[in-house]
């Protein structure tokens, strides 16, 4: 391999408020009463990156972590111990229950099948997912009275809340099937709730609560408004700025027309990078308290916006998404969750506001 200089800066970064996220984490844990808030870090920390969101949780005073694959373990593994660290897949293979016991971390059981797994491979302590109604990953309610189950050492007993976001029956019959779980499954710890899980009450605390959405800035519930701030900011660097004359087109399929001399700015963010094309004609960018909106389609690795009001701006500036969550997802029709966990690999990713 060649000898390469060092890379220049990137004209694409991602601000992570590392105080706004430790906040976040502490008001969560807080209205989580008596009950500890643990953190959903799976897709890459919600796109902010796993290893430094993790690390920011710990310093924060969050113990237990949870991801999704058995490739999300190594970045988290960094800053927090393994045996906090659980894998909600589970162990699909031998293979995998074997890297659990080598790496300390907990799998999370969703099945008899896994139980047998784990037990076959030597096992250890666990962690087990029960379904209680949204027929997702987790053990049957039916597979409850299994005698396997009374040879698991089990941490976390846990079931997911598949509507917590909305004021439906569908939470109370799940907290009424959770209780049962309770009662049929011995476990040091029980949890129930997600972000928005938490804002539902006391009754849904049980010992550990798992927010994901909610630390990163994202409103589960109304609730939520007003305690919940913002963590993440994308920023686009302008590569370059051209006068338009009237009648002149703007990019892909010439969806805008200048209907009168007009300025330009082309900014290093495309729909690559997770700024969806469900942002043409729709986005805004903000430089100094004003905002300008996005012209034409937004393209793979570039969007447009119009500058006309904004005779400052100078190519090389940094504007910022208009990307306040709740928000941006009603204009977008992308949820809070999308909008984070899409923001690509391009971003540098940087702590700071
Ligand atoms: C993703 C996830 C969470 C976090 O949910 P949010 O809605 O982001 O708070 C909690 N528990 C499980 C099992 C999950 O998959």
């Amino acid at each position: 391999m060649t000898d390469l200089p060092p890379l220049p800066a990137s004209s694409l970064r991602l601000r992570l408020d590392a105080e706004a996220l430790a906040a976040n984490w502490r008001t969560l844990d807080a209205m989580s009463g008596t009950a500890r808030a643990g953190a959903a870090v799976k897709a890459d920390g919600y796109g902010l990156g796993a290893a430094r969101v993790a690390a920011l949780l710990a310093k924060a005073g969050c113990q237990d972590f949870f991801v999704a694959h058995w490739s999300e373990v190594p970045d988290v593994l960094r800053h927090v111990p393994s045996s906090r660290i659980a894998v909600l897949h589970g162990p699909m293979s031998a293979q995998e229950a074997e890297f659990a016991i080598q790496a300390g971390v907990r799998p999370v059981l969703n099945s008899l099948d896994q139980v047998r797994r784990w037990l076959g491979s030597g096992g250890g302590t666990c962690h087990l997912m029960v379904d209680t109604g949204m027929n997702r990953l987790g053990l049957a309610m039916a597979d409850l009275g299994d005698a396997l189950l009374d040879k698991l050492d089990i941490d976390i007993c846990m079931s997911h809340l598949a509507s917590a976001d909305e004021d439906v029956n569908q939470n109370e019959e799940q907290l009424g099937r959770f209780a049962q779980v309770r009662a049929a499954v011995r476990a040091r710890r029980y949890s129930l709730a997600n972000s928005a899980g938490i804002a539902l009450g006391s009754a849904y605390h049980a010992d550990l609560t798992r927010p994901g959405l909610a630390l990163y800035g994202g409103i589960a519930r109304p609730e939520l408004a007003g305690r919940i701030v913002p963590v993440a900011q994308p920023e686009a660097a302008v590569l370059q700025i051209r006068a338009l004359e009237p009648g002149e087109k703007v990019g892909y399929n010439a969806l805008f027309t200048a209907d009168r001399p007009m300025r330009a700015g082309i900014l290093a963010i495309g729909y690559a990078d997770g700024y969806l094309r469900c942002w043409s004609g729709k986005g805004r960018f903000a430089l100094g308290g004003r905002e300008v909106p996005v012209l034409g389609r937004v393209s793979m690795d570039l969007t447009i916006v119009d500058l006309t009001e904004m005779p400052e701006c100078r190519e090389g500036d940094w504007l910022s998404a208009i990307y306040d969550l709740p928000q941006a997802s009603a204009t977008s029709g992308l949820s809070q969750y999308e909008l984070l966990t899409l923001l690509g690999r391009r971003f540098s990713r940087q702590i700071g506001f």
